[in-house]
């Protein structure tokens, strides 16, 4: 089967038949290249309906949760973004897709590499890419509108809550082996909480690791 062909019956069959209702979303789902994302020998795999590896500890989450996350966080057009473990650039071109600015942190400087290629080649040269530990967030380009970490932590990271502007929403994974997106968004110095699907996602690394 081709890449379209795959890239069709995925929106089919892993988005509009679950609940991804926002056709823009479908739509930039759509546009990005997914196979340019994932490493040349799960090419061939990059529409199914899973995660795929992009190294030890690292992968590129299922189109179905890269969907769920991105409609869950209402990105409209001209807004900013912080996307916290950039992997292959996967995400932050579905953002860019949508008009947003997207600022993207990685921690492992090879991964960040390769997202830059990654991004250039299908045609997003724009997003910016930063190599360090995302807990302590991108303040130089902050208030962000949205905030989505692809890395589970036990805790929201307190700088991150600090980056989000008035409005702004903010996805993530909590939890260690048992895991829940959860989804905030800021009102003043209020913030709402909203648990979430179920989900497993690596670790986010750095604050159990002396910080
Ligand atoms: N959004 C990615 C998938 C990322 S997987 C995509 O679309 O492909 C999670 C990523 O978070 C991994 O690449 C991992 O290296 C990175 N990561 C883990 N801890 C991190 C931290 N503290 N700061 C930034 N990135 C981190």
């Amino acid at each position: 089967m081709g890449f379209r062909k795959a890239q069709a019956r995925m929106l089919d069959q892993q988005l509009r038949t679950r609940d991804i209702r926002d056709e823009r979303v479908i739509d930039a789902m759509c546009q990005v290249p997914r196979h340019e994302f994932v490493p040349r020998r799960w090419r061939k795999n990059a529409y199914d309906d899973t995660p795929l590896p992009l190294g030890p500890d690292q992968t590129i989450s299922q189109p179905y949760i890269v969907a769920y996350m991105t409609e869950w966080l209402r990105p409209m057009q001209g807004e900013r973004a912080l996307d916290i473990g950039t992997g292959s650039g996967y995400q932050a071109a579905i953002l860019t897709e949508l008009g947003i600015e997207v600022f993207s942190i990685e921690i492992d400087a090879r991964l960040s590499a390769l997202a830059a290629k990654n991004l250039s080649r299908s045609g997003y040269p724009d997003v910016h890419l930063r190599t360090g530990d995302g807990h302590t967030g991108w303040p130089e380009a902050a208030p962000f509108d949205v905030i989505l970490i692809a890395a589970a932590t036990p805790q929201v990271p307190p700088e991150l809550l600090d980056q989000l502007g008035e409005g702004g929403r903010m996805i993530l994974p909590i939890g260690g082996s048992d895991q829940r997106l959860l989804g905030i968004t800021r009102h003043g110095d209020r913030f709402e909480r909203e648990p979430l699907l179920q989900v497993r996602f690596v670790p986010l690394k750095g604050l159990s690791e002396g910080r």
